[in-house]
């Protein structure tokens, strides 16, 4: 990774983000790999089919559900071209992995207590930029989150192209700035912090604000509906062991990516 000043013309320093480690029979997969969502969502759906037979159903979404004692009934949209169709379908058990606006744990009635400070924000999106090399993901400015920016990151994606993911990191008036000046505000943003005004840009792929949502439900299940997600997801699996027994029994109902918060 290189740091650098604001508009600065070579950079401060060069240092591993996370340090490289040896793969290990007990470990094999001990080193980090920066992936768009998309190809990795891809990765995981194919593995689910090709391993667990559990086919990954796009285009669909969980509306609402009612349990009963031996099953719980789900009725699901599904978008099939273009046109919006209802099905109800009936489970042993549903699992709720939608996210943090998880339509299972509200309809569950569990809270969500916790806080989304709105002072630590960022901007976030991906951009075609020529000009600048892929070579590493570089910052410039301090790394403040917390009012103190401007800041900003850009990181090379893995695709074979120009894309690459940014990170404005200031106060919450100049995200705002950027949020709602879309991709003009966006290249203003990177000539002004980079100080490269010969950059050239392409397309703006999407933007948003990313917010912590530091933010706990206050149980996991109710009856035979579970919840599932955020950190504590992969904590769960690989403390219980129970990676095959999630995989094989659920119910595997996903919106498009865009949906994602
Ligand atoms: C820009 C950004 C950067 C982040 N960086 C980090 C980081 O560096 N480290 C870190 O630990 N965390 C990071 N996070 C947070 C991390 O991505 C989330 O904590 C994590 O993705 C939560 O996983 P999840 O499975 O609970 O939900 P999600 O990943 O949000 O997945 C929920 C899925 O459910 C689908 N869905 C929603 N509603 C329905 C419905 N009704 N029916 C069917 N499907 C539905 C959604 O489409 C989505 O595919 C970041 C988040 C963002 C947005």
């Amino acid at each position: 990774m290189e740091q650098w000043a604001l508009g600065g013309k070579e950079p401060e320093r060069i240092f591993e983000m996370v340090s490289f480690v040896e793969d290990t029979p007990s470990r094999p997969y001990n080193n980090t790999l920066l992936l768009g969502q998309d190809r990795h969502e891809h990765i995981l759906r194919s593995v689910l089919e090709r391993d667990y037979g559990c086919n990954v159903e796009l285009a669909t979404e969980l509306v609402s559900f009612e349990q009963h004692a031996d099953h719980v009934e789900a009725r699901i949209s599904k978008t099939v071209n273009g046109q919006e169709m209802l099905e109800t379908a009936v489970f042993a058990y549903l699992i709720g992995a939608d996210g943090a606006r998880s339509v299972v744990r509200k309809q569950s009635g569990l809270t969500f207590l916790g806080e989304s400070p709105p002072s630590v924000s960022m901007v976030t999106g991906d951009m075609d930029i020529k000009g600048i090399d892929k070579k590493y993901w570089r910052i410039w400015g301090g790394p403040s989150t917390n009012g103190g920016g401007p800041a900003v990151s850009l990181r090379p994606c893995e695709t074979d192209d120009d894309r690459f993911n940014f990170y404005f990191m200031g106060s919450e008036e100049a995200n705002e700035k950027i949020l709602s000046g879309g991709r003009d505000a966006v290249i203003q943003g990177l000539k002004e912090i980079t100080g490269r005004t010969e950059l050239q840009f392409g397309e703006l792929v999407w933007l948003g604000l990313w917010r912590p949502n530091i933010r706990m439900v206050n149980k996991f299940g109710e009856g035979r509906v579970f919840v599932a997600g955020g950190k504590l997801f992969s904590i769960f699996l690989k403390r219980t062991k129970l990676r095959k027994f999630v995989f094989r029994r659920c119910s595997c109902a996903q919106s498009p990516p865009a949906d994602r918060e």
